[in-house]
């Protein structure tokens, strides 16, 4: 049987600090080697048995001069049946290449993955600035006695601190916005992507919220890239956030469904059928971005729930309740409690998590909405609002420090 050459359908590029993705799109899945060269820094590709075709040679026009690790592409026929594609690169980098089956609207994707050796931290550079400066809060509680971990040490004595609000300490609010890169989210009928709603919506909340002066948002993802749910968790704990927001605007099959709602964390089963088949819906999230499942996930212990998770989830309702009351404000509500389901983003054992349902990008007025720079202002404040109202209700404890030190 002559074997045909395999026709290369789509190639993209998601430049990001996190990581660089490349991703190739084919009918069938293509056989490949990745080899990293040294002097200067390169990465080759070899691909068996496709053609050259002009969605290939596109590739080199979508490396863009700010893509943090990559400088240029070059392709060429390095052999009969193989076809070599060089990735000259600005840095070494920790390359991990994979194929994904098909899954929605995707055929098989080979995806070649470029993390940096050290994980770009540009948030914990600023708090250990911080540290410097801050103090604990002069309530000096302390941690509680429950809190987990090793053994602690004893807290620093609160300082005489005459006369300051009650909240001295910084709250650090992570603001997700969901999916992005190769997971779009959600499509309106419109053309409307979630991915780039729940990004704008996000970078106002943030906005918003550096306005306060004890309180600074950081965005888990502040570009249009993938990120697996587990690394949007490990990377609110790494920055020791207060809280956590998932922001989405999802579809339903009925154009009619409309209004905002807000989700919680179950740790049995969820408050309803909705509930249940949103939850799903949301973590398949990590099967459209795709995940390399070969590599062990380093997160993997985090999604086990522990004792401490109860008391993260009673917080997390107290804080989906203040955000709820607000969106009524400007929005319809879908439904008007809270409701609660097996989110993966919302598994933080720590930090309390929601996840924010702004509207249905389904329905074509909420669609139509969800698209205008002032109703999204109107979102990211109700929520920023009910954030705060959280807060005054719910003072964070003290910290023994704002960063834990390896
Ligand atoms: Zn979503």
């Amino acid at each position: 049987m002559a074997q045909a050459a395999t026709q290369i359908t789509s190639v993209r590029m998601w430049p990001a600090q996190d990581y660089t993705r490349v991703t190739l799109e084919t009918r069938e899945p293509v056989r490949y080697k990745l080899l990293s060269l040294k002097d200067p820094e390169r990465l080759v590709l070899d691909l068996e048995e496709v053609d050259i075709t002009a969605t290939l040679t596109s590739l080199p026009e979508k490396v863009g001069a700010d893509d943090p690790y990559v400088k240029g592409v070059r392709i060429g026929r390095f052999k009969p049946g193989v076809v070599r594609l060089v990735f000259d690169l600005k840095s070494e980098v920790k390359p991990q290449a994979f194929t994904l089956a098909p899954i929605g609207d995707y055929g098989y994707r080979l995806v070649l993955d470029l993390y940096p050796l050290e994980p770009p931290d540009p948030l914990l550079a600023f708090l250990d600035r911080l540290q410097g400066q801050r103090e604990e809060s002069p309530g000096g509680a302390g941690p509680e006695q429950t809190a987990p971990g090793p053994a602690r040490q004893p807290a620093p004595k609160a300082r005489p601190t005459p006369k300051k609000p009650e909240v001295a300490r910084l709250i650090i609010v992570a603001v997700d916005a969901g999916h992005g890169g190769e997971d779009p989210g959600a499509r309106g009928r419109g053309g409307t992507y979630e991915k780039n709603v729940t990004l704008a919506i996000a970078k106002k909340l943030k906005a918003r919220a550096d306005q306060e002066p004890n309180m600074r948002a950081v965005l888990i993802r502040d570009g249009d890239y993938f990120m697996p749910l587990q690394m949007r968790i490990a990377k609110a704990r790494r920055i020791r956030a207060d809280l956590f927001v998932s922001i989405h605007a999802d579809a339903f099959i009925k154009p009619n469904a409309r209004g905002s709602s807000v989700f919680a964390l179950s740790e049995r089963g969820a408050t309803s059928t909705a509930a249940q088949w949103l939850a799903k819906r949301e973590n398949e999230a990590d099967l459209i971005g795709g995940v390399n499942l070969d590599v062990p996930d380093p997160y993997l212990k985090q999604t086990l729930l522990d004792l401490s998770q109860t008391a993260t989830i009673n917080d997390s309702l107290k804080l989906a309740r203040a955000v709820l009351s607000e969106l009524g404000s400007i929005n319809a509500l879908h439904k008007p409690q809270v409701e609660q389901a097996g989110f993966a983003v919302l598994k933080s054992p720590d930090i309390p998590s929601i996840l924010v349902e702004t509207a249905f990008i389904s329905n074509p007025e909420e669609e139509r909405k969800l698209r205008s720079g002032p109703h999204q202002e109107k979102v990211s404040e109700a929520i920023f609002v009910g954030i705060k109202r959280y807060f005054a209700n719910n003072p964070p404890l003290a910290r023994e420090r704002l960063v834990q030190n390896p």
